[in-house]
């Protein structure tokens, strides 16, 4: 059976937050970002998560590219002899054409968005769907829910996934280069 390699965009292969994060501090002052959640005071999630996508609309032309991982790209996919890499964001599909370009400009290889719209469950249903036996994500809980129904789940990390126990199908690399380095030492040896 054919095997794929999918991932997530925003912190794995797109350097975001910064876009938004400054903007959250100047609008809202003090905040926390703890477990992937955004807190501020007296603000409703929705609220948040609308401030963040209006950033993302128009700043995403000032999103940069995190090179490692961005570089393993092509190397990914000859590894597997992929047509595509499908790339499973929770962004709302409202961002799609902001997406595209941004992925067009920075990503010298093809590939195939899939949305969820926040319900990141959802992004299971679309690795079982599309045969992905790996998965790249910086989001603990997805990484970890995904965990038991493929052959690996990489864990991206960052401070906000730091400190917790994850599923033993569970890897944690620094960016996708080194996930290619495991993939490549794996294939060689199964
Ligand atoms: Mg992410």
């Amino acid at each position: 059976m054919k095997t794929y390699f999918a991932t997530d965009l925003d912190m794995v292969l797109a350097d975001s937050m910064p876009v938004w994060i400054y903007g959250l501090y100047v609008k809202y002052g003090y905040f926390t970002l703890k477990n992937y959640k955004i807190q501020v005071n007296g603000i409703c999630q929705k609220e948040i998560s609308k401030f963040i996508y209006e950033r993302l609309l128009l700043r995403s032309n000032r999103i940069q590219p995190i090179k490692p991982s961005v570089e393993a790209l092509p190397k990914i996919l000859e590894l597997f002899d992929q047509k595509y890499i499908p790339i499973i964001t929770s962004r709302n599909k409202n961002l799609f054409n902001c997406t595209e370009k941004w992925c067009q400009k920075n990503l010298s290889i093809p590939f195939k968005l899939f949305f969820t719209d926040g319900i990141d469950a959802d992004k299971l249903k679309i690795i079982l769907e599309n045969d992905i036996h790996y998965f790249a994500d910086d989001r603990f809980r997805t990484v970890n829910d995904i965990a038991p129904f493929i052959k690996t789940s990489f864990l991206i990390n960052y401070k906000w996934n730091a400190d917790r126990k994850e599923h033993q199908n569970v890897i944690r690399k620094d960016n996708l280069a080194q996930v290619l380095e495991y993939l490549k030492d794996k294939l060689i040896n199964e």
